[in-house]
């Protein structure tokens, strides 16, 4: 489905077709849990429908329940004229073999003039050799192929490739929107979509992952060691070697709302502006004995660190959680 913040994507790409303007190679990008990949699925599915719809509301409604032989491959993945290019195992690079599968694919006589698509998810993730080949694809644009590739981090790609393609942004959607949408798809009612969403960057289907993955309770278990550390309560070092499973960044983005929530109140805000609301009164009550000069520089510490993780150097994972959590004890 076309979910309701992208409706000036599908229109933007929609007013391209129609006036026989859609560009050979396109780059979706924006954070990451907003959708991109469906929405790329669903557009593909408007280029090849046996059911051309008419007007712009029809298709963004319509297109969702179509139940045409093409629609079916496409959702299934097999259709003919499609083809996804994604990393063998999540985390890992999109290798240059995958790419000249592309230029092959593209060079293949199309069926019935119909488009061909390639969906590269995660584009960022091609290896130098993989860019440089798909680079000599971008400069060749063949006739019905159309290149959709998909970033979360779009300054990760070569500068070579960005200007050969048509960005089309997929900003963090509208709260409002997102905290709708999410309130329906949660397991839960009594769940905090809000809050939820604020821990998950603003993206509802990473808030969902969220949810379905069981986080809210590490994220409970976490801030309760770190009340636990502040007070000289918990060992540090076992507590690392129970936070193994988390992920790194997830880890540090929840460290990072919580030093922020700790500073927030220490210059005054008051209780309902923080995001982790349900934790207002052990954050007070840090507020009350820590210095804002150990937060911030705690906090200095863990964008240091976030930064260094996404430029992709490696840590001991074990030794990096000791380290933070000792961090943690030694600034309140
Ligand atoms: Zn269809």
């Amino acid at each position: 489905m076309v979910f309701p913040w992208q409706k000036e994507q599908w229109h933007q790409l929609w007013q391209a077709l129609l006036n026989n303007r859609l560009p050979h190679a396109l780059l979706f990008t924006g954070i990451a849990g907003t959708g991109k990949a469906e929405f790329a699925g669903h557009f593909t599915r408007l280029l090849l429908c046996q059911n051309r719809l008419p007007t712009d509301t029809d298709v963004f409604n319509a297109a969702a329940q179509c139940t045409c032989h093409a629609c079916r491959l496409i959702s299934g993945r097999t259709h003919p004229n499609v083809l996804w290019i994604e990393p063998d195992k999540e985390g890992q690079a999109i290798k240059v073999d995958q790419i000249r599968e592309v230029s092959e694919f593209i060079n293949q006589t199309s069926l019935q003039g119909e488009y061909r698509i390639v969906i590269i998810n995660p584009a960022d993730h091609m290896n130098t050799n993989a860019s440089n080949a798909l680079l000599k694809t971008l400069e060749e644009p063949s006739s019905g192929a159309v290149l959709i590739l998909i970033t979360d981090q779009a300054s990760h790609l070569p500068a070579t490739i960005l200007s050969r393609c048509q960005h089309i942004m997929f900003p963090r959607p509208q709260a409002a929107l997102a905290i709708e949408w999410l309130k329906n798809q949660l397991p839960d009612s009594s769940m905090d979509a809000e809050l939820i969403l604020n821990l998950s960057n603003g993206a509802p289907l990473a808030a969902l992952e969220f949810v379905t993955k069981e986080i809210p309770i590490v994220r409970h278990d976490l801030f309760q060691a770190l009340y636990g550390l502040s007070k000289h309560e918990t060992d540090p070092i076992q507590l690392a070697a129970q936070l193994q499973d988390i992920d790194s960044l997830r880890l540090l983005d929840f460290m990072l709302t919580w030093i922020t929530d700790l500073l927030r109140l220490q210059s005054g805000s008051e209780k309902n502006t923080i995001i982790n609301r349900d934790f207002a009164p052990q954050l007070a009550e840090i507020g009350q004995r820590s210095q804002i000069s150990n937060n911030l520089r705690f906090m200095d510490y863990l964008l240091q660190l976030r930064g260094q993780i996404c430029s992709g150097i490696n840590f001991n994972k074990t030794l990096m959680i000791e380290n933070l959590l000792i961090r943690w004890m030694e600034c309140v």
